[in-house]
């Protein structure tokens, strides 16, 4: 087996407050997998990606994440708030990660141009944020987290705040993206449809402090479309881990 790109092993987070967040959470994300975490709100699912992006520490445990180790640009991360600089183009957002590595302007552009068309926004770079609609502002987000090519990319309900038909586009445009760049990705939602209908692996957590109680293999191949969404595989699947989510509620 090839080398996890990140690692939680016996991992508790218990915050300065007293709360305890995490108890014992062990997982494991192997490169190029589509992972997701589904559980109740408040169970410690963005913790564990910010432990994962090395942005907290574990108060116990091990986590070991060589794709931070070989430089930060390695991982990527997107909100559910897509973190715009209003002021700056869309071209120019894009550009940030590149820039803050030393990236000039001119150099980085055909990787943004690149970034840009596999979210659909090739039109769009000298938009600036405000005039484009919520789904197309997340779509510049991914590419801001797209054009460094990282190895893993860290994503917390990005799509939670947009409506149906835009986040099931999204879905859909961001498994092609998946599918084009190779990177793993590990996606937070609450959304049964939404973790079935991307990934290959579901992790269930339970209420806090939060522990991995179920995981589901998501068996059915990739390009997946919206036919998949009518599928026996998909509703097999979306009512096991409803059923999963019950138990991890109680
Ligand atoms: P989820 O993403 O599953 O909704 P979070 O990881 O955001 O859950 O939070 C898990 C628990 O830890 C919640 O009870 C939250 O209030 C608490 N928590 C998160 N961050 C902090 C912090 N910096 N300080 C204190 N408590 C926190």
């Amino acid at each position: 087996m090839s080398e996890a790109v990140v690692t939680l092993e016996g991992v508790d987070k218990r915050f300065d407050n007293g709360v305890q967040a995490l108890a014992g959470v062990s997982l494991r994300v192997a490169p190029g997998e589509f992972l997701a975490l589904l559980g109740p709100s408040g169970c410690g699912k963005s913790t564990v990606l910010r432990l994962a992006a090395g942005l907290d520490a574990p108060s116990a445990g091990r986590i070991d994440a060589p794709a931070l180790r070989s430089g930060a640009a390695d991982t990527a991360f997107v909100f559910q708030d897509p973190t715009l600089m209003p002021w700056a183009s869309v071209a120019d957002n894009v550009w940030l990660p590149l820039r803050l590595a030393g990236l000039g302007r001119a150099e980085a552009r055909p990787r943004i141009e690149a970034a840009l068309a596999t979210v659909g926004l090739a039109d769009f770079a000298a938009a600036f944020p405000n005039e484009l609609s919520g789904g197309m502002r997340m779509r510049v987000s991914i590419a801001r987290a797209l054009v460094t090519r990282p190895r893993l990319l860290l994503m917390d309900e990005p799509f939670a705040a947009l409506d149906e038909i835009t986040r099931g586009r999204l879905n859909i445009d961001l498994l092609a993206a998946w599918q084009a760049q190779g990177f793993a990705a590990v996606f937070v939602t609450h959304s049964v449809y939404e973790a079935v209908f991307l990934s290959q692996r579901v992790l269930v957590m339970s209420a806090r402090p939060g522990r991995v109680i179920d995981e589901l293999l998501i068996d059915a191949p990739y390009p997946r479309s919206a036919a998949f969404r009518h599928s026996a595989t998909f509703s097999t699947a979306c009512a096991r881990l409803a059923a999963a989510l019950e138990a991890a509620h109680a």
